[in-house]
Parts: C-alpha cells; sequence; structure tokens
C-alpha cells in the first residue's frame, strides 16, 4: 500500500493535528534540523532557513551542520560536538556562531539529540541569541560603568586628605578611604560603626543630629572627636548626606569629616586669652570710671569739662565691650545665671526706648504696646541688655534710615518683641551663621563690633525658655523678634 493511500484514510482530526505539528515544526520560534552522522542535512525547518537565507532546495542533501558554522564552529564540531553526540547521544547548549548564506553571522544555542528511528541520524534545535547576547552585553556594560565610577570614587576619595565614608541608615559603615583606615587603624581593629571611634560624649549629640537630618532630608553636620590609631581623640567635623541607591533603592550615607583640631585649639586659646584679658581690663576699667564719676562732680575748668564728658562717653563703651566679652567668658564656662523676677515688658520696653530715644536723638522710634500688661519672667537687666543691643544694630546697620519700629504682642502665652529696622537687610547664608560666636556678615561700609552681640543675645533668650529669630530681606531691613514666655494682667 502506498502513503498517499494512507493518508485518504486519516479522519479530519488526525489531519488536522498532522497539520498541526507540521506547523509548529516549520514555524516554531526556534530552529530545527535533522542531520545524518556524515553531517548531511536531510530536515531543516522554515525558521532556520528564514534566519540562513537559504532555500530547503539549497541545503538539503547538500549542506552539513559544519557549512553553516563559522571557522572555529567547524573545528569546535568536529573535535568535540560529533565525538560527544557519537558516544553519548546527545549535547545540549553549545553556543555556536551560524553563518548566513550573505555571509552574516549570528550567535545560537544548539542542543542536538540521537534520533529514536534511527542510530545514524540525529535532531539538533537551534535557538537565536542575538537578543540575549545583546541584553548580556548592556548588562556587562553597565556592570563595568557602575565598577569605573566605584573606581573613580575610589580614586577621588583616596587623593582626598580627609576622612571619606559610606554607611547603611544603620549606621554601619561599608567603605572607608584611606585616610580612615590609616586614621582609626582599621585594618587592625574591628571597626563596623561610628559608636567605635567617636568619643562617648560625643555620640549622643550625632545621633540626635543624624535623626534631625533624616527627618528634614537634610545633611548631617557635627563636630566631634575621632579615635585615632593611638587611641587619642582629635576634633572633626562631620558632613553627611543621604542619597537613594539606584540599583536597590536603598537609603545610604556618604560623609567626610575634616579635621578641625587645630582651629578648635586655637579657638580654645582665644576663649582663655578673651577669658583673662577682658578680667584683667574690668578692674582698671572700673577705677577709671569712678575716678570719672568724680570729676564730673567736681568743679572743673568749663573748657576742661567738654573732655570729660566725651572721655566718660568713650569709658562707658569700653566697660560694654569688656562686659560683653566677660559675657561670652560666662557662657562657655556654663556661668551666664539669669536672675528671673516678674516685670511687666510694657514698662521694660518703654523704659528701654525712652533711654534709647535720649542717646539717639536724631532717630525716630516707634513703640507700639498693646493696651493689656504684659508680665513676664525675666532677668531685667539681660533683657535689657538684648533690646538694647537688637536696636543698637537696628541703627548701625541702616545707613540710610533713621526709623526702628518696636512692637510688643502677645501670642499663645508668648510675649513677642519685634525691632524691625529698615537698613541692608541680611542675606539667606548669613542668616544661618548670625547668632555664631564672632560672626559677622560682609556689609557695604565698615561698621564697628566684634560679632558676639547677636550670640549672646540668643544665649541670653534660651536661659529665659524663650528664643531670637529674624526676618529679613536684603536692602529692606531686618525684624528680629525676641519670643519669651508670658501672662496677660489687666
Ligand atoms: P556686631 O554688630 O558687633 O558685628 P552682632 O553679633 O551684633 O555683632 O551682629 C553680627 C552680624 O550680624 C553683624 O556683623 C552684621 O553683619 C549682622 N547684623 C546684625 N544686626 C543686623 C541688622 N539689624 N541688619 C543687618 N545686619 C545685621
Amino acid at each position: 500500500m502506498s502513503q498517499a493511500t494512507r493518508i485518504v484514510h486519516l479522519t479530519p482530526q488526525q489531519q488536522e493535528l498532522l497539520e498541526d505539528a507540521e506547523d509548529l515544526y516549520q514555524n516554531s520560534p526556534s530552529g530545527y534540523f535533522s542531520f545524518r552522522r556524515n553531517g548531511k542535512i536531510f530536515r531543516i525547518n522554515k525558521t532556520l532557513l528564514s534566519w540562513l537565507g537559504f532555500t530547503e532546495e539549497e541545503v538539503i542533501d547538500k549542506l552539513s551542520f559544519s557549512d553553516l558554522v563559522t571557522l572555529g564552529g567547524k573545528l569546535f564540531y568536529q573535535n568535540q560536538f560529533y565525538p560527544l553526540l557519537i558516544m553519548q547521544g546527545f549535547v545540549n547548549e553549545v553556543n555556536f556562531e551560524m553563518r548566513a548564506k550573505d555571509g552574516e553571522t549570528f550567535p545560537v544555542l544548539v542542543n542536538a539529540v540521537r534520533s529514536t528511528k534511527s542510530d545514524d541520524n540525529f535532531r539538533a534545535t537551534v535557538i537565536d541569541i542575538s537578543d540575549r547576547k545583546k541584553y548580556e552585553q548592556q548588562l556587562l556594560a553597565q556592570k563595568y560603568a557602575a565598577e569605573d565610577q566605584r573606581k573613580r570614587f575610589e580614586n577621588i576619595t583616596r587623593l582626598l586628605p580627609e576622612i571619606v565614608w559610606t554607611c547603611s541608615t544603620n549606621g554601619t559603615i561599608d567603605y572607608m578611604n584611606d585616610m580612615l583606615i590609616s586614621y582609626a587603624n582599621a585594618k587592625h581593629r574591628n571597626i563596623s560603626g561610628y559608636r567605635d571611634i567617636v568619643h562617648p560624649l560625643d555620640y549622643k549629640k550625632l545621633l540626635f543630629e543624624w535623626k534631625r537630618a533624616e527627618r528634614s532630608n537634610s545633611e548631617v553636620e557635627c563636630e566631634l572627636q575621632l579615635k585615632n590609631s593611638s587611641g587619642i581623640y582629635f576634633w572633626f567635623l562631620l558632613r553627611a548626606v543621604c542619597f537613594k541607591e539606584e540599583e536597590t533603592g536603598l537609603k545610604r550615607w556618604v560623609g567626610i569629616c575634616i579635621n578641625i583640631d587645630s582651629q578648635k585649639k586655637l579657638v580654645r586659646k582665644m576663649d582663655e586669652f578673651l577669658s583673662i584679658a577682658s578680667h584683667e581690663l574690668k578692674t582698671p576699667l572700673t577705677t577709671i570710671k569712678a575716678y570719672m564719676q568724680l570729676l564730673e562732680r567736681t568743679e572743673i575748668e568749663p573748657s576742661l569739662a567738654s573732655y570729660v564728658t566725651k572721655t566718660n562717653k568713650q569709658v562707658i563703651k569700653l566697660q560694654t565691650l569688656v562686659n560683653d566679652l566677660l559675657d561670652v567668658s560666662k557662657i562657655q564656662s556654663g556661668q551666664l545665671k539669669m536672675e528671673l523676677s516678674e516685670v511687666s515688658a510694657n514698662t521694660l520696653l518703654t523704659d528701654t526706648v525712652d533711654s534709647l530715644r535720649t542717646l539717639y536723638p536724631k532717630h525716630e522710634m516707634i513703640l507700639v504696646l498693646p493696651q493689656k500688661n504684659i508680665m513676664i519672667q525675666c532677668d531685667r537687666n539681660r533683657l535689657e541688655q538684648v533690646i538694647i543691643n537688637l536696636i543698637n544694630n537696628g541703627i548701625k546697620y541702616s545707613p540710610q534710615s533713621n526709623k526702628i519700629e518696636v512692637t510688643l504682642t502677645e501670642k499663645n502665652d508668648k510675649a513677642e518683641i519685634a525691632i524691625r529696622d529698615f537698613g541692608i537687610g541680611i542675606s539667606p547664608e548669613d542668616k544661618k551663621k548670625l547668632f555664631d560666636r564672632f560672626y559677622r556678615a560682609q556689609t557695604p561700609f565698615v561698621t564697628p563690633g566684634l560679632g558676639i552681640g547677636l550670640y549672646i543675645s540668643r544665649q541670653i533668650m534660651l536661659r529665659h525658655s524663650g528664643d531670637i529669630r529674624v526676618e529679613s530681606e536684603q536692602g529692606k531691613g531686618s525684624t528680629f523678634t525676641i519670643v519669651l514666655p508670658s501672662k496677660i494682667s489687666a
């Protein structure tokens, strides 16, 4: 019986199945071909033909497996692939470069197995892995780029004279530059986090700053002492920023520590010097002041009287300066104490502004008071000192204006005293540092001063459970507001 007669006997369902199987073979996403022991191909599917650019006639019984691969592939086929196939009956996942009719090559993965029907025939599947190779190459390129970036970061940090590190959000240090390794002798000590090298007294401060920065999404900035390899502590300024890793989505910190030990020591020496100098100056000044007062009360030649008044004014200026320096020393040594008593803010402001009106007769000082009397717990002299300092500054830094506004208000059990001027104003950068010790902003003209008035004022307000803030616009003026707890009396 001929084959044709047999097909005629297939049921329609069988016929359909056969057609489906043939379609699957021909148009599968993989290439298929069958070859004999001598390598000659006797069957090949359409997919593989389309990749190779041959017709079925050009391949069947004319070309061998090794004709379809590059020279290297040919050698591999003869020396490895074919012997293995004969020996074990299958070869899996071998990479070949296939060569198309037009000479173009493309990477493939070949699986071959001995035919179930004949020991002399073999079947092979071919998977085009051009895309996979492309992805692999892209992945590799990205890996190299990341590696390059890491190397660049490490090389830069190696050259830096400062300590550089990165750490995870739980504080585990996962990168240290050479500076940190040698400073902390990290190779021989097990340093996993900052707790291991930060001075115990500074560690709490660091954690506090860290949490604050995390909450407000800002930088950490903290002065602290780090232990070196010999166990000695040196002062550093730690600055760190948080960033999110693109790859993992995890947050991590990168930071530097700048050695500020010599500056710190210099500042300490300066503090010591200022403390001694101000104490030494105070005694002779008090004596001079006493003699000047005596002279004022003595009948002297009228031509000399004006000299006495002028000298007295200068002595008062000198005394204010020395007192300020003494205050700084007291703040530094924790000895600035307040003597609190209940005071009417309305009266205190009226008296203070009145005395300043006499001192600055050309200035217009507007005092705005609420109808109700606002009572505050304060050290009268110290609060007066703050208000005088703020009004003095308002005048000093307002060369084009002679107006100062002082306003007292009460909000949520807090008394607010706002001192407004219409002067040069303050830049946003200066605003952040204005209350630091010895900080002076750049001004378009020369003004005398030491940069300690606002520092002392703030420290005084903090000791009243209050604070001081500033709002300013450059060229338009500034408003310094002091805030302290209050109660209203009728
Ligand atoms: P000093 O006036 O002696 O420099 P302060 O501590 O009182 O010290 O002030 C610090 C700095 O703040 C000043 O040097 C000045 O640059 C700036 N400043 C203070 N008050 C004002 C103001 N009302 N307007 C503009 N700048 C001000």
